[in-house]
């Protein structure tokens, strides 16, 4: 769109563009059909099929038609409860959970109807605070440091918080962990003293956890066992299940959140009435679990631990700083260290970086400053799935999950990323 806005286009999305993990999967897509080499590590879409019997189950529920309940097939609400029982061990009512399509849309409808200022940790996933801008809404970005390994402190979030001149006012605090986009996560203690901070302002806390299952060490803990009145726990079937394109995420409120629940699901019946209905009665497989699914996630685990460490030590060779991912499938690169060298190439933000990695040796990657950063940090986040999952779970399911997987296996089978990260190294430090 070339043309100048009309004035009739509503202020709130003048100048916006599409969410910058999309758009760079659609360049992406646009120089692969040129012809152009591209390493695609933007987009974060998880390299993994999804399981067959998850596949088996959409098959067999592929004939069904009728309109589902706004909030959810019952026996789907049921098993996502289930789940966050065994996973989470957190006791949450079937009745407290909301099916919608995408966690994104979740988010998007809680916004909609909380009525308060958003507190978000950043660097944070790219569409938080759009969401919140589209609506209107006061953000408050609550900027972490590399040294606290991009985490909320409680003393940084209670100084941000007293710091209102009425600390009682409504406010909602998104945290994500293993985190988008660096892969790092909370203690048990981290989230305690975190949860503490959140009880003593009141705080409704939205805890994104759709990458809980990805923790590499499988030990994810909720921070809604330590804040359970405040917590809603958000997830979905897009990353542990590798089901993106699905358009499926839930939402878990405790029963004191009741309110907010049935304003979400009345919102939701006037506009999308229910997600679609073979996907969901798929996901009652999905969350239901079992030894295959759980199969299935030690693999995944196994072979995303073994490649960010591979990924990360080759760019902290090169002089770049991170933090090792500790789960999910990415890694924030801090090229500050190389600042000077960089300037000398007329480069000074992350911007620019990340348009100059593209073009110089066809490595795409998002800036920082899409996660909310300062365009003069020269971070950038690299999703480490340009690889065929496939192949790599049936490889790695040859090698016990009691062993280390085989010297070769990166190499010869998430050959991608590694290439990425090299040229990228070279890169930055030539
Ligand atoms: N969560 C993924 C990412 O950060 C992609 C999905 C999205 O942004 O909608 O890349």
């Amino acid at each position: 769109m070339s043309e100048p806005e009309p004035v009739s286009l509503d202020l709130h999305v003048r100048g916006i563009g599409e969410s910058p993990t999309l758009a760079i999967n659609q360049r992406c897509a646009e120089l692969q059909r040129k012809g152009v080499r591209v390493h695609r590590l933007g987009l974060g879409q998880s390299p993994f099929p999804v399981p067959s019997l998850v596949v088996e189950a959409l098959r067999t529920n592929a004939h069904r038609k009728e309109y589902l309940p706004v909030r959810g097939l019952p026996e789907l609400r049921e098993a996502v409860a289930e789940f966050h029982r065994r996973t989470d061990r957190l006791d949450l009512p079937a009745q407290g959970v909301l099916v919608g399509p995408g966690s994104k849309e979740l988010m998007f409808l809680l916004q909609v109807c909380f009525y308060g200022e958003i507190v978000v940790p950043t660097p944070c996933w790219v569409s938080y605070v759009p969401q919140a801008r589209i609506l209107g809404r006061e953000v408050r970005r609550l900027p972490t440091s590399f040294e606290d390994g991009w985490k909320v402190t409680p003393q940084g979030l209670d100084r941000t918080l007293s710091a209102e001149h009425d600390p009682s006012r409504p406010r909602l605090l998104v945290l994500n962990y293993p985190a988008n986009p660096h892969g790092g996560t909370y203690s048990p203690a981290e989230l305690e003293d975190i949860a503490r901070v959140a009880r003593k302002y009141s705080l409704l806390l939205l805890s994104d956890e759709i990458y809980g299952q990805l923790h590499y060490a499988g030990n994810h803990v909720s921070v809604g066992r330590f804040y359970p009145e405040g917590t809603i726990l958000s997830s979905g079937l897009s990353k542990w299940c590798g089901a993106g394109g699905w358009r499926l995420g839930t939402f878990a409120f405790p029963p004191r959140l009741g309110w907010l629940l049935d304003a979400m699901a009345a919102v939701a019946s006037e506009t999308y009435t229910a997600v679609s209905t073979p996907i969901q009665y798929a996901a009652v497989t999905a969350f239901r679990g079992g030894a295959e699914l759980e199969r299935y996630l030690c693999h995944a685990r196994r072979i995303l631990r073994a490649l960010g460490d591979r990924c990360a030590e080759t760019l902290l060779r090169a002089g770049i700083r991170l933090h090792r991912a500790e789960g999910a499938f990415y890694l924030f690169p801090d090229l500050g260290p190389l600042a000077q060298r960089l300037a000398a190439r007329g480069i000074r933000t992350s911007d620019v970086l990340c348009e100059r990695l593209l073009d110089e040796v066809g490595v795409a990657v998002l800036p920082g400053s899409a996660f909310e950063r300062r365009a003069d940090e020269l971070t950038l986040r690299l999703a480490f799935v340009d690889f065929d999952g496939a192949r790599a779970l049936a490889a790695s399911e040859t090698t016990p999950l009691d062993q280390p997987l085989p010297d070769s296996f990166l190499e010869q089978l998430c050959a991608g990323p590694l290439e990425a990260c090299r040229r990228l190294a070279d890169w930055a430090a030539g």
